[in-house]
Formats: structure tokens, sequence, C-alpha cells
């Protein structure tokens, strides 16, 4: 069947009326994708950047790690996490709890970052009910957030994915929402670091009082933001006060580093960042995912601190939710197997010196990009966002989808890059059409990019400012 001369796709995904561009393999040391056209079968190779949505630590086909799945696969069994699991997910549970330095005690493995951020919302109104403190049911989380695709999570996340289903999710009076850190934006002209950081943490205060703190289950929030409006770091503080904030009124204190986390960031777990980090100790819970497996695997999961683990083995003794492929033996094994290597290899040293001199390069490169209003992220994991006036931070028109066409020009120049329109501010108008305010692109190359990589992909991206502000020339 054919619908504007394409075939329609078996995949029911994004576009169905066209198959797109199929990935057929890797190529080199692994940082290159091979795409084909399905209809001319003409093929074109691609610098990964953004590694699909930041989910490679280790290159595509790894041969260390391929070549230990097909020993996992003839020696792992699949079993039913409820009735029994296995030495991989208890090993990679001790691994990574390890690494916290004992601010986890325990893992709970999922299929994907959703899976563990929706167990993570039963939990955290599991724990509440452990205490008998059955009041609680309101989860405080940010705007222009991300935090999955099931209904759960996409009540607690914001953006233009949520707005068709926003009349079968949570109630947004049991999901209140509070400002994002964005000092780009938001941090007004002589406001210091500090006096910024304590406008946002009176913001959550005073939204803990208005929904009445005795019925707040937890806060949840990304350490770094994503790929809604760009890898934007927190102040200084910003973290500790949240915290400080939600342990004062009895709930837990959350932060999902699915996309930021592991490594991404340059360190071991982003909240521990000397720059923007915790001062001391972890969060609650923290959801990991992405690159735990790299891509090899679909695995994700949820870390348990001391004190939340204790309150269910005094108590009850057991969790709620079991599914079908939580504790995913197979995925555990390769999910160790990564992070062993990303350990061994110093990779994550790698993405916090490589990183610096890449922000640096964009930096640099753009200095004088007309469009290219901001520069920021952690790690590897960074974000230019596009402005029409750099002085006034002007965004462009909605209509113009600068962010889709950088991605565009990206890929023209032969490198994925993840373009976003929304950085801003998402909204539906007269019920039907959605407004994405702002742009940016992102990238999150593999930990094994070098410093090469980097001088291509600060190039490109320049090149790809360059092609803009050549389409806009007046
Ligand atoms: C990707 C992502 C998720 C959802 O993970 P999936 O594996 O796509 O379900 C949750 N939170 C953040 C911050 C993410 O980036």
């Amino acid at each position: 069947m054919t619908v504007d001369n394409k075939e329609t796709s078996y995949v029911f995904q994004k576009q169905i009326n066209d198959k797109g561009l199929l990935c057929v393999g890797a190529k080199g040391d692994g940082m290159y994708l091979v795409l084909e056209n399905p209809h001319t079968k003409e093929q074109k190779v691609l610098f990964d950047a953004i590694s699909g949505a930041a989910v490679n630590s280790l290159p595509h086909q790894d041969p260390e790690i391929t070549e230990a799945m097909g020993q996992f696969a003839k020696e792992s069994v699949y079993t039913f996490g409820a009735y029994y699991a296995n030495y991989a997910a208890e090993d990679l549970g001790k691994f990574l709890c390890d690494k916290s330095g004992g601010d986890f005690a325990s893992a709970l493995w999922t299929s994907s970052g959703s899976e563990a951020n929706e167990n993570a919302m039963k939990i955290i109104k599991q724990y509440h009910n452990e205490l008998k403190d059955y009041k609680r049911c309101k989860f405080i989380s940010r705007k222009q957030s991300y935090h999955g695709f099931t209904t759960g999570t996409l009540a607690i996340g914001d953006g233009s994915r949520k707005y068709q289903f926003a009349d079968i999710l949570i109630d947004e009076s049991k999901t209140p929402k509070v400002s994002p850190v964005y000092p780009y934006r938001n941090q007004k002209p002589g406001q210091t670091e500090e006096e910024y950081t304590k406008e946002l943490l009176d913001e959550l205060e005073q939204t803990f009082i208005d929904n009445d703190p005795s019925t707040i289950a937890g806060m949840i929030i990304e350490t770094v933001g994503g790929s809604t409006f760009g890898t934007s770091v927190p102040t200084k503080g910003y973290l500790d006060g949240c915290r400080e904030i939600c342990h004062k009124y009895g709930a837990l204190f959350m932060l999902d580093e699915v996309m930021c986390g592991l490594g991404r960031c340059g360190y071991p777990f982003t909240y521990k960042s000397p720059e923007f980090g915790l001062s001391s100790g972890g969060p609650d819970l923290c959801s990991v995912g992405k690159t735990i497996g790299s891509g090899f695997v679909t695995l994700a999961g949820l870390l348990i601190s001391p004190g939340v683990k204790k309150v269910f083995a005094e108590g009850s003794g057991s969790i709620l939710g079991a599914q079908t492929y939580h504790s995913h033996d197979f995925n555990c094994r390769v999910g160790l197997a990564v992070q062993k290597k990303i350990y061994r290899d110093n990779l994550i040293e790698n993405v916090r010196v490589n990183g610096a001199y890449l922000k640096e390069q964009l930096k640099l490169k753009l200095k004088d990009a007309k469009y290219a209003g901001d520069v920021r992220g952690a790690g590897n994991f960074l974000s230019v966002e596009a402005v029409k006036d750099k002085a006034t931070k002007e965004p462009f028109d909605p209509k113009e989808k600068v962010g889709t066409q950088l991605g565009n020009f990206c890929f023209e120049r032969g490198m994925t890059i993840m373009g976003v329109t929304g950085t801003i501010e998402s909204k539906l108008v007269n019920n039907s059409e959605l407004v994405c305010v702002g742009d940016h692109v992102t990238i999150a190359p593999a930990f094994t990019f070098t410093k090469e990589h980097c001088d291509f992909i600060a190039n490109t991206i320049a090149g790809a400012f360059a092609d803009l502000e050549k389409k806009y020339a007046a």
C-alpha cells in the first residue's frame, strides 16, 4: 500500500506514512551510524553526537560487550523477579550502591526509565503507607521536565508530550509544578546566583504550603534537565535546599538521573558534582537508565537509600509491583559489564575532561554566531539555545521550528544531534494547536569520545548555526 507515493511502515511509530531512514549498522570506532533509505537503498554515514536519546555510554557494537553478550545469552535464565531474582541483579545493585558511597542500599531493575519513575511514584506512596501516613498523595515536580511516557510519569512531567492526554492523567491538583533552574532566562539582571537560588527555594516552600504539606508524598526532579529545555544545570545550593524543604515537611526527595546520570555529566552520579551537586549524602531515591545498558539492552533502575529501605525492611518487608521483566538476568549481566568497563577504562573522567574541552570549543566557535544564545550543560551533556536576538534573548517564531532546522543542518553535515523546539514553553492554543516556544540542540556522545570528535562536533554545530544565518540573511 502506498500513501503519497510512500509505502506505509509496519512499525507503528512516529511517522507511519514513511519508513524514514533505517539504521543498518555502525562504522569505524562505533561512533558512526550507517543509515539507509529503504526506497533507494542509498546510505549515509553519520557521526553519532547524541547517541539516540543520550543512551550510549560505550560505542555502538563495542566488541568486548558483544562478545560477553554471546556468553551471557548461553548462561542466563529468565525467572519472574517476584519469585526468584538472580545474581546479576544482585551484583549490579551492589556495584552501583558501592559506587554511591553508601547513598543507596538497594535497587529495582526495570526495562525503561518510564517504568523506573512510575515504580518510584508507587514506592514513595507505599513508603508513606508503611509509616501509616496515608494522606500523602501529591508529587511536586518542575515545569519543563520529562520523566517518561507512562500516564503517571506524564502527569509529573511537562512540555509538549502530555497535552493530548491531559484528561486521563493524575489531576493537576495532585501534581503541582515549580519553576526549573534556568538562569539564562530567569535569573534577573543584578540578581546574584544565591538570590536566584533563594527565589526558587522560596517558590518551592510556598508550593508545599499552598498544597497542604501533610499531603505531599515527594518531589521528583531531574538533576540536570534533559531533552525538554536543554541541560540547564542547578545553581549552587539548589539541590541541598530542595532536599531540606522536602524533609522539613516529611516528603521524600527523588532525583531522576535517567538521562543525565551515571557518568554523563562527568561524575558517577550527577548529584555528586562538586560544582552544583548535593554538598553531602544523596537523594532518597534516584532513577537511572539510558547509559546503564548503553543501548545493548533495555535496562533502567531505581536506587533506594538506606533510610527508605529501612522503613520497608522494618515494616511489611515487601514491595508491591512486580513486572514481568524486573531484574532481568541477561539485561542485568550486560548492564554490569557495561558499568565495569566504564570504570576500568576511566571513561567518566574522559567525559569530564573532554566534555570541558568540548564546551569551551562550542563557546569559542559560536562566539560570533548571530543566533547562538547560550551554551550550557555538564560533562558531555551539552546544549546550545538558539535565539533570534542575542541581546534581548527573544526566541524565534515557533512556526519556524528552528530547533528542528538546526538538527537537519547537522544531519546534512554528517552528524546526529537532538534538535528541539519548546525550550521555553509548550502550550495548547484553542485546545488544538500546540505552540512550542524556544529552540535548542543537545548532544551526548558515547563516553569514549576523543578531542578530535569534540572538534568535529563543535565545527558541525557552528556550521549549522552559520547555515541558519544564511537562511535568515535579510
Ligand atoms: C528518557 C527519560 C525518561 C524515560 O525513560 P524511557 O526509557 O524512555 O522510558 C525518564 N526521565 C528522563 C529524565 C529521561 O530523559
